[in-house]
């Protein structure tokens, strides 16, 4: 996250763009609901909307404090079909993009693009090349085909794609599903390719709070892999396979797996470490203060640490009442609301469809994760999503790309790198990073045979 100095993009400052696109899909969305619902028909994935947004406003758009710009939709009709299969209510798909100002997360990549991350934590909005904006309206129908045929996938959700024009300059965003809820810790990251050329996080990545890693550090920090029950292995594999074949008919390369790890067993550490911290400067506090203490116990977790002292402090804790009622109270309600408006893309549900298939979960336990286990049998859940994918081998090579072009072209040898890359990805994940949990509990010698 670039505190401090101004960040821009194009030498537009990132403020100016997310407060402009900010009224621009304000004003689409709103302009949307006097449009009646229908089918889609060919040509609105093509159809592009201009509003031009002079400071003193018009009379279609308010008055602002940024500077004079245009914004550009395109496909509107389009991508409220696709936020409707999704079902995302235009006024929950406003709300989080316009109630409150959105986060700028610190990009990894080398592509120098800035991701918005909206405050209730739904939606993120890249900054995409001239290049990727083109392909993905020619992905469109395509795309949308095969995600109202499978909605069982782990391809991104596209839910907009916009151009915010200012000063000459444009910038091209594009508005998708966020994969890692911010209100889940993770431990870990891993943008994962199945490469292993110069795939290692850099020291200035490494150094950050929440690193990206990549393959060789996965390799590193995990080199006997993800351990998944026997189901959920193979509906996650199947899931990746077909994602693959969608993504080499595109003939599209260059996408990671984004694997989020919470680590269940570091998470319940961490809390306890936590309360114990806490409940010390509280007791510090009230020393100074001459208070005396209370002497009620807790239902100490049995593996505790320290588990007497933390009994002493969380009794003086909770005599002064500090439990931190209200932000705990503001967790709930947004995880309320993430699940409403999220549920349908949970990792969980991208590979199974099938809400039974959740595990029983314990009270505050996250949810909507894949259950795994690590090699040395901590209790994982991991966030994952396919991103990256508005790369085409045939734009890159600077050839013909009509839609058509895509579909139809036999030219083996562009076809030949897409269809490499999809199937080392495959293997990859489905032979080094995600492994079938033995039927016999890890650590224990299979004793009944
Ligand atoms: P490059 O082209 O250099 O690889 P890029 O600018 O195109 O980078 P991405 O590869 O799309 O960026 O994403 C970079 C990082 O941003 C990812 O490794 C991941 O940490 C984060 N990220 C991207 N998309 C999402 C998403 N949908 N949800 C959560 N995090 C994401
Ligand atoms: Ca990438
Ligand atoms: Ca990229």
């Amino acid at each position: 996250v670039a505190e401090g100095g101004e960040v821009t993009y194009k030498k537009i400052q990132s403020k100016q763009i997310m407060g402009s696109i900010q009224l621009g899909i304000q004003h689409t969305v709103g302009s949307l609901a006097s449009k009646p619902k229908r089918d889609l028909l060919m040509n609105d994935f093509w159809e592009m909307e201009t509003i031009a947004f002079p400071p003193d406003g018009s009379s279609l758009t308010p008055a602002h404090h940024y500077s004079d710009f245009r914004f550009k939709v395109y496909a509107p009709i389009a991508f409220r079909y696709f936020r409707d299969l999704f079902n995302i209510e235009p006024d929950d798909f406003l709300m989080s993009m316009c109630a409150s100002p959105m986060r700028e997360l610190s990009n990894p990549g080398a592509s120098g693009s800035i991701f918005y991350l909206t405050d209730d934590d739904e939606f993120i909005i890249k900054t995409v090349q001239k290049k990727e904006c083109e392909f993905l309206q020619k992905l469109l129908p395509g795309y949308y085909m095969n995600l109202s045929q499978n909605p069982r996938t782990l391809l991104p959700k596209f839910f907009g794609l916009y151009c915010f024009h200012y000063n000459s300059k444009n910038v091209r965003l594009v508005a998708m599903n966020n994969l890692l809820p911010s209100d889940i810790k993770m431990h870990c990251k891993y943008d994962l390719k199945g490469s292993t050329f110069r795939r290692k996080a850099s020291k200035a990545e490494r150094q950050k709070a929440s690193p990206t890693f990549k393959d060789l550090d996965f390799a590193d920090h995990h080199p006997d892999g993800i351990f998944l029950e026997a189901d959920t292995y193979t509906a996650l594999m199947n899931t990746i396979k077909r994602d693959c074949m969608v993504l080499e008919s595109f003939q599209i390369m260059d996408y990671s797996l984004l694997v989020g790890i919470h680590n269940l067993d570091l998470a319940a550490k961490e809390k306890r470490e936590e309360r114990i911290r806490n409940a010390r400067a509280k007791l510090q506090r009230k020393e100074g203060g001459g208070a005396t203490t209370t002497t009620t116990t807790l239902a100490s977790d049995d593996d505790a640490p320290e588990a007497d002292q933390l009994n002493q402090l969380h009794a003086v804790a909770s005599y002064a009442s500090i439990p931190g009622t209200s932000a705990a109270g503001l967790n709930r309600t947004r995880s309320m609301n993430r699940q409403r408006l999220v549920a349908h893309s949970t990792a969980m549900e991208s590979i199974t469809a099938d809400l039974d298939a959740t595990i029983e979960e314990g009270d505050d336990e996250p949810k909507g994760g894949i259950p795994a286990r690590s090699s040395n049998d901590e209790r994982l859940m991991l966030y994952i999503g396919i991103i990256d994918i508005l790369q085409s081998y045939r734009l890159e090579k600077k050839l013909e790309h009509t839609f058509k072009s895509i579909l139809y072209n036999g030219d083996t040898v562009s076809v030949c790198r897409p269809s490499f890359y999809a199937k080392r990805f495959q293997d990859a994940m489905g032979k080094q990073v995600f492994k079938k949990t033995p039927t016999f509990p890890l650590k224990h010698s299979p004793s009944k045979r």
